[in-house]
C-alpha cells in the first residue's frame, strides 16, 4: 500500500517503528495503541498510517478505516469488562490537539473507575502488562 509520512511527526514515526508503541492492533491502514500519558486506564489511540494532521485534510477513506477500528477495539474492551467509552477527537490546537496526526482517543471507563475530568496524577499503570491484556489477535 501506498503510504504518506511524515519523517517529523512523532506518530509518523511510531507507525515505521522508530518510536516504540504499545500496540493493541493493527491492520493495513490504521494502527491503535496506549497512549502514553497513564490519565485513563486503556487510553487507546487509533491512527490511520496515512499521515493526516487533522479533520480538515481526514479524508473519507480515512474515517471510514479508522472508525472501523476504533468500533472494533470497543467491542473488545467491552468484552474484557468495561462498560463504557469515551470517544474524542482533538482537531486543531485551539481544541488542544497536540499531536498533529490524526487520531482518537478512546478512552475506556468502568464503574470502579470513573472518567475524572480533569485528570489529577498519573495512574500506576504497566502499559507493557496491560497492553498485553487487551491486545487483540
Ligand atoms: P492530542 O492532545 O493531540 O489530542 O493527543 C495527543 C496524545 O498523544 C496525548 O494524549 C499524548 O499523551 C499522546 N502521546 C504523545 N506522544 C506520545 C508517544 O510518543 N507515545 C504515545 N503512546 N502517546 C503519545
Ligand atoms: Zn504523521
Amino acid at each position: 500500500m501506498k503510504t504518506k509520512r511524515n519523517p517529523n511527526c512523532i506518530f509518523c514515526q511510531i507507525i515505521e517503528g522508530k518510536i516504540p508503541c504499545y500496540k493493541i492492533y493493527e491492520d493495513e491502514t490504521t494502527l491503535a495503541f496506549l497512549d502514553i500519558s497513564k490519565d485513563v486506564e486503556g487510553h487507546t489511540l487509533v491512527i490511520p498510517k496515512k499521515h493526516q494532521a487533522s479533520m480538515q485534510d481526514a479524508t473519507n477513506c480515512t474515517l471510514h478505516n479508522v472508525f472501523k477500528t476504533v468500533n472494533k477495539i470497543c467491542k473488545h474492551y467491552y468484552a474484557k469488562g468495561y462498560t463504557g467509552m469515551r470517544i474524542q477527537i482533538n482537531s486543531g490546537e485551539t481544541v488542544g490537539q497536540s499531536v498533529h496526526h490524526l487520531h482518537v482517543h478512546i478512552l475506556p471507563t468502568k464503574a470502579t473507575q470513573p472518567l475524572k475530568e480533569p485528570a489529577t496524577k498519573p495512574l500506576q499503570i504497566n502499559l507493557e502488562e496491560l497492553a498485553n491484556l487487551l491486545r487483540l489477535p
